[in-house]
Formats: C-alpha cells, sequence, structure tokens
C-alpha cells in the first residue's frame, strides 16, 4: 500500500491523500478542486472504491459529492458530522470558493471500529473533540488524523461543536496507545509519526 499526498491548492492547504493498493484506490479528505484530484487519479492509472472524511469540514469534503459521480463510488463519515455537511454551500460562499455539490453518507461509520471496503480494510478510531464526528483512519501502521492531530499542534476547537479537553482526551486514549513508529498523515502541515508527537507535542497531555 502506498500513501499519495496531495495539498489543495485551496486557501486552506488542506492535505488530500489517495491511498493505493495495487491498481485500486481510496480518496481521504477531497479538499480541492475535482479537476485537480481526478488529475492526479489519472496519472496514478487506478480505480477508486470510496471517499472517506475524516470530519465534515469543508476544506475537507468539498470535492466529495463530485467525485462519488465521477468514480461511482461510496461517500464514508460519521453521521454525527452531517450538520456540516447542511453548512457546506454557504461556507463555500463565505470563503469564496466553487461549490460542487453537497455528498450524501452511503455508508456511516459511527458505529463501526472497522470497514472493509473494496481492496481496502482499515480501522476507524472514533476521535472527537475537534468536531463531534471526528474519526482517524488506521492502515496497519499509517494514521490519517484528519484535523486532531498535526505535527506538533492540534487542531482548533474554537468551532460549534470544539472541545479542547474532548480532543485532548482522544488522542491521549486512542491514539497515544499506537506503537511509536505509526506514520501520521495529517489534515494540514507535514507527515510525523506517533513517537515524535508524544515526545515533543506541547499540547499532548499524558
Ligand atoms: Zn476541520
Amino acid at each position: 500500500m502506498i500513501v499519495i499526498q496531495h495539498r489543495s491548492s485551496t486557501v486552506f492547504q488542506e492535505n488530500v491523500y489517495i491511498v493505493k493498493n495495487n491498481n485500486f484506490a481510496l480518496i481521504i479528505d477531497p479538499g480541492d478542486h475535482p479537476e485537480k484530484i481526478t488529475a492526479r487519479i489519472e496519472k496514478e492509472n487506478c480505480k477508486v472504491q470510496g471517499i472517506l472524511a475524516t470530519h465534515g469540514h469543508a476544506d475537507h469534503i468539498l470535492a466529495a459529492s463530485r467525485l462519488c459521480e465521477i468514480y461511482s463510488c461510496p461517500f464514508i463519515m460519521s453521521r454525527i458530522d452531517s450538520k456540516w455537511l447542511a453548512e457546506l454551500k454557504n461556507m463555500c460562499e463565505h470563503f469564496q470558493i466553487p461549490y460542487y455539490g453537497t455528498p450524501a453518507i452511503d455508508i456511516d461509520i459511527t458505529l463501526k471500529n472497522m470497514l472493509e471496503l473494496g481492496d481496502f480494510s482499515f480501522d476507524i478510531l472514533h476521535t472527537p473533540g475537534h468536531t463531534k464526528g471526528s474519526v482517524c483512519f488506521l492502515f496497519d501502521h499509517i494514521l490519517f488524523t484528519g484535523d486532531t492531530l498535526f505535527h506538533h499542534s492540534i487542531g482548533r476547537t474554537d468551532l460549534p461543536g470544539g472541545d479542547m479537553q474532548e480532543l485532548q482526551g482522544s488522542i491521549k486514549d486512542k491514539l497515544l496507545s499506537l506503537p511509536d513508529d505509526t506514520r501520521i498523515y495529517p489534515g494540514h502541515l507535514k507527515m510525523t509519526t506517533i513517537g515524535e508527537e508524544r515526545s515533543h507535542n506541547p499540547f499532548i497531555v499524558l
């Protein structure tokens, strides 16, 4: 399995990830213009089997609806964050970015701890705090943290549904129990590891 990182061209500079297994792929947090992501998929020459979102914020789901249409694949997110889906159009207007449609949740992962999807199988770690429905996706030693945990930082908690104590608790209970060599692919900023964050992240409470 390989991970391809694509930094979005929007003002948010969000990290879109393509997880590739032979010629199959999942797209995680598609927060860029759809044509930028489809161009990348074309280059990789793979078949997309699903679109995953770590949470419902606009900068993580911007292209989800369009990509599900193009690839005829399901959209996977926790329904707990569905109120953010209803906000997507307004958010696009507010930030003056094009609106590409609102995705419908095809597979609700609120009560799931793992998912088998196409050629992929992965764990779902429920990590509320940045939003109520935030999750992290774990593929063996590879962790996608969305806006829960960043390199030497954590997600903001000043938006509706945000809670600093809850976020720090999620990180401590769900993420720091993973091995130090777990590679972290966050929703913003650069890659890191659990070991690096355990030692150097000033926001982590042990
Ligand atoms: Zn967010």
